[in-house]
């Protein structure tokens, strides 16, 4: 069980941002833009590459999801970003796949 499988189970909390029969999605703990909301689907991949492999209908409407949250957020007209860190190099620290929304002001690139 990782960390976002227990807030998932609401056994650890957390400030929701968004939640329907799809998706939650939650502000991070340690926000790195204005924005910074955590996307997870209520069915679990591991990490990103694991859509490889996914049925398209339910990456699909975890993408859709994640759209409308950027929209719930206010982040329309401005626009932001979004990121999913896959594996060692990519950063990933909990093992449950999770988009990072991020926006609320310019970002830079390229990232670090
Ligand atoms: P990643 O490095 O892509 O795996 O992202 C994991 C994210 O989870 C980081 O941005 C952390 O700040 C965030 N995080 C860790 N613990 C919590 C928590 N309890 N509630 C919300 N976000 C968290």
């Amino acid at each position: 069980m990782t960390l976002f499988d227990k807030i998932l189970a609401k056994e650890i909390p957390a400030n929701v941002a968004f939640e329907d029969e799809t998706v939650l999605a939650f502000h991070d703990i340690s926000p790195a833009a204005p924005v910074h909301v955590l996307v997870i689907p209520k069915h679990k991949w591991m990490r990103f590459a694991d859509l490889a492999i996914a049925d398209p209908k339910q990456i699909g409407e975890y993408m859709s999801a994640v759209a409308r949250v950027a929209k719930h957020l206010g982040l329309e007209e401005s626009g932001y970003r979004i990121v999913f860190n896959n594996g060692r190099d990519g950063q990933q620290t909990v093992d449950y796949i999770h988009a990072h929304i991020l926006g609320g002001r310019r970002l830079s690139w390229p990232p670090g």
